[in-house]
């Protein structure tokens, strides 16, 4: 079976096939930094960075794109009387700190919407030469999206045009109220920092055409993957479709979005004061056991969130973490994905099924510790290549290598494991036992196998 992904345009399963082969273009809406990370930021992030891990791990080579909006009304806002830029950069860094610690990988490009307002200029100019955009009828420089010049307006979501309720605040010179804004004319009580010169005036960009325009910069008229949070998918994505269609791109192949947080049930908010902050996750586990348990729901399955949500998930993280520290002599980081077993393949082509993926691991796991305490070495030297190859593809491997010894001790237990086998050989009892004992005074505990034995630090 070949990866399949639920294509939230074509509303149905779709097998997976990239435009060019052997490799994966990947578009994902980055966060707006006005505030610090909350849950939803995190899940959606994780989301993508697994999916391009399995794409990976399956052979592809993947480009991402994951864009930060810097620019936006809520940027401003927020900063108050704070330079924005600055502003925007301090909490840009509250979100890599978070993806960082849950061992998020780095984006092939990280592109700020204030590095590409050319870029957008171009595709705003191209779209009036079109007929899809126009300047506002009051002479400013805020410039829209034509949307009755559009068919096709409303595909990404299944709505019609005339169904649908527009923006509320019809003005500014706008032909209808479903019209967006491409380009924000500069107005006098905001900063001159955040307007650019464009053609119809000083103006900053709307949010909408900065994904159309950085996916265009980086990947091309066409990519395989758009992702994103649910939330986005309208308006965001809709417009983003209808600028990047309307100016004769294909954009993107198959849409992806993922579901919500959800905190004991309800709908997170703000003012319903039930935001979780990441202080309170850190208190009740570690970032490996907050990825375990933001990974734990299929992705297109909200993820409720309850007191004993990240306690559990650290539960079942260590038990798959205890295990490989049992049975594995070194922290041997390498990964061989031929050991990935055909059942979690399946799972993870099936729309990302991580649940059944995690379930897979623990199966493997009480099979690996029959293995063990059965000393069958071949049966658990499978199982743990098989755990540690499926714990990579999740992203986990960083639970369980916090160096908690160096390599010279590695080696200096080695070589008395080695003498002690020697002494035995001799049959010198006595040597072997003093070696046992000087080894747990180091704080080690050793495990005779048939052939060899196995060692793990209780430090
Ligand atoms: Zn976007």
């Amino acid at each position: 079976m070949a990866l399949e992904l639920f294509d939230s345009k074509a509303q149905e399963l779709r097998a997976f096939t990239p435009i060019t082969p052997g490799h994966v273009s990947m578009y994902v809406c980055g966060p707006t930094v006005q505030s610090a990370p909350h849950l939803g930021h995190l899940r959606s992030a994780l989301v993508y960075d697994i999916l391009q891990r399995w794409l990976s791990a399956s052979g592809h080579e993947v480009t991402m794109v994951r864009n930060v909006t810097d620019i936006d009304d809520k940027v401003l806002v927020n900063a108050g009387n704070r330079d924005w830029r600055e502003f925007a950069k301090e909490v840009e860094a509250k979100f890599d700190d978070a993806y960082a610690k849950l061992s998020l990988r780095e984006p092939t490009h990280k592109p700020h919407a204030t590095e590409h307002i050319d870029d957008m200029v171009a595709l705003v100019q191209k779209l009036i030469k079109l007929g899809h955009a126009y300047q506002a009828a009051d002479g400013s420089a805020n410039v829209f999206f034509d949307t009755a010049s559009w068919p096709r307006y409303g595909e990404l979501t299944n709505q019609k045009l005339e169904n649908m309720e527009g923006e509320t605040d019809a003005s500014h010179g706008r032909k209808s109220p479903n019209d967006f804004a491409l380009f924000k004319a500069h107005k006098p009580e905001e900063p001159e920092t955040a307007a650019w010169k464009t053609p119809w005036g000083l103006a900053r960009p709307g949010w909408h055409i900065e994904c159309s325009a950085m996916a265009k910069h980086f990947l091309g008229e066409s990519f395989d993957i758009h992702g994103g949070g649910l939330d986005l998918r309208f308006p965001h994505h809709e417009n983003e479709l209808a600028q990047s269609s309307a100016a004769g791109d294909s954009f993107a192949n198959f849409w992806l979005h993922n579901a919500l947080v959800t905190i004991n049930g309800n709908k997170m908010s703000k003012s319903l004061g039930n935001g979780v902050s990441v202080e309170q996750l850190t208190e009740a586990g570690s970032w490996g056991a907050i990825r375990y348990w933001l990974s734990s729901a299929q992705y297109r399955s909200n993820l409720d969130y309850s007191e004993s949500s990240i306690r559990d998930a650290q539960a079942a993280l260590d038990r798959i973490v205890g295990f490989l520290k049992r049975t594995t002599n070194t922290r041997r980081v390498e990964v061989d994905f031929d050991f990935i077993p055909l059942e979690f393949k399946e799972a993870m082509d099936s729309d990302l099924n991580v649940p059944g993926a995690l379930a897979v691991i623990h199966e493997r796991v009480r099979a690996g510790n029959t293995a063990f305490d059965g000393k069958d070495e071949a049966k658990l030297s499978e199982c743990v290549e098989q755990v540690k190859a499926m714990m990579a593809v999740l992203g986990l491997t960083f639970a369980y290598q916090e160096p908690l010894y160096t390599e010279e001790f590695s080696k200096q237990v080695e070589d008395l494991i080695q003498k002690r086998h020697e002494a035995k050989m001799a049959k010198d009892f006595a040597r072997a036992d003093e070696i046992r004992v000087e080894l747990e005074e180091l704080g080690v505990t050793l495990n005779d196998m048939k052939d060899i034995t196995m060692w793990s630090f209780n430090g």
